[in-house]
């Protein structure tokens, strides 16, 4: 069985310290050792009962509860003054086969993974690239579960990604303690996974797109997320560039995102015409005298391979140091 461990607290705060709130009780979860209960379904489906009992608790004493993830919000948004949940124990996942997915589904089952709410992205981002798969997308940094990710809509910086829900195409709820209180939830006009998959981590299917796309950035209100079903692509690498261009060209291609006239880089034209970048950026430095130019940073994404070579030596010069040594030249 799922061990929850329960905390009587006074009080309770975010990792950057925005609080701190009042609290009452403070859960937290951790799955089945997989030496007694070695199957993920099972671990993960025994969890889910755990929540439920952990729902049907604070029912019966008539009180709140809030799930959380890494606590990373810099405000009170995953605060709740009775119960709170970590998740961040509620780590397994699972990837797919055809024989998984809907009948009239579009997906690719080698792009599609389940991730159970507490996974951490960077730990997500080293699961998926076991499989040679990749995040579209992910904040600055990498210690944000995905359950809170999606629930308050982490954007990344790739042009043409979106943010963190964006390539969520599924969800798997606990929105009570009682049996049909485990949805899965999907589009109607995006279906990802069967109804026999459905049945096996024991949840109502629902597919609706306005239901999916309000409980997508649900701000921890929307039940608790127990699952989040991501399509992923392949693993890919970013060459990096940074220029000095005219300011006037700098801020025609942040408007348009239109890179099919920009030559300045021989290696990132094809046909002809210049490669969209996966990101762009402009720093603009209101000390520099002459403003005639703005320092911009562009990224290609490439095809993986494995002996790329080692970026740790250009970080570490490149971060600041060509960007200063441009900035005022
Ligand atoms: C160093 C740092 C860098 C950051 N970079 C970026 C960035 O680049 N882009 C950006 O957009 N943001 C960024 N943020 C903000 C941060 O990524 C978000 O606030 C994100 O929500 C944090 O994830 P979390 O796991 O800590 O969620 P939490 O802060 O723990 O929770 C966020 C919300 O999700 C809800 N929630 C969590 N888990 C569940 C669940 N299982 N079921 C239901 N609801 C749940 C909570 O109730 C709460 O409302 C950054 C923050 C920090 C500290």
């Amino acid at each position: 069985m799922a061990r929850t461990t329960k905390l009587s607290l006074d009080e309770w705060d975010t990792l950057h310290n925005n609080g701190p709130w009042d609290l009452k009780f403070l859960y937290k979860t951790k799955l089945e050792a997989s030496s007694l209960m070695p199957s993920s379904l099972d671990r993960y489906n025994d969890a889910a009962q755990e929540i439920q009992q952990l729902l049907k608790e604070t029912n019966n004493q008539n009180e709140g509860f809030r799930a959380y993830g890494s606590a990373w919000s810099l405000s009170h948004i995953a605060h709740q003054k009775d119960r709170m949940h970590f998740n961040a124990h509620m780590n397994t996942y699972f990837s797919f086969k055809n024989q998984d997915l809907h009948h009239l589904s579009n997906y690719n089952a080698d792009d599609i993974f389940m991730f159970e709410c507490g996974n951490v992205i960077k730990e997500i981002s080293e699961k998926l690239a076991g499989h040679g798969k990749s995040l579209k997308s992910s904040g600055a940094s990498n210690g944000q579960t995905i359950a809170g990710c999606i629930s308050t809509g982490v954007h990344g910086s790739g042009i043409k990604v979106g943010s963190v829900q964006d390539y969520v195409v599924g969800l798997n709820l606990i929105i009570g303690p009682n049996p049909g209180d485990i949805v899965y939830l999907e589009r109607h006009s995006k279906p990802v996974l069967n109804d026999v998959f459905v049945q096996k981590i024991r949840s109502r299917v629902i597919r609706n797109d306005g239901l999916f796309n309000a409980a997508l950035v649900g701000l921890g209100s929307f039940g608790f997320i127990h699952g989040v079903v991501i399509e992923s692509q392949n693993l890919f690498l970013l060459k990096r560039y940074v220029k000095s261009i005219k300011k006037e060209l700098a801020i025609e291609l942040a408007e348009s995102l239109d890179f099919s006239n920009f030559k300045e880089i021989p290696e990132e034209v094809e046909n002809g015409k210049g490669r969209a970048p996966y990101h762009y950026k402009v720093f603009i430095n209101q000390y520099q005298k002459n403003d005639a130019d703005y320092i911009v940073e562009l990224m290609y994404k490439k095809d993986f391979k494995l002996n790329y070579p080692d970026p740790f030596p250009v970080i570490k010069k490149s971060i600041y140091r060509d960007l200063i040594q441009l900035a005022v030249s």
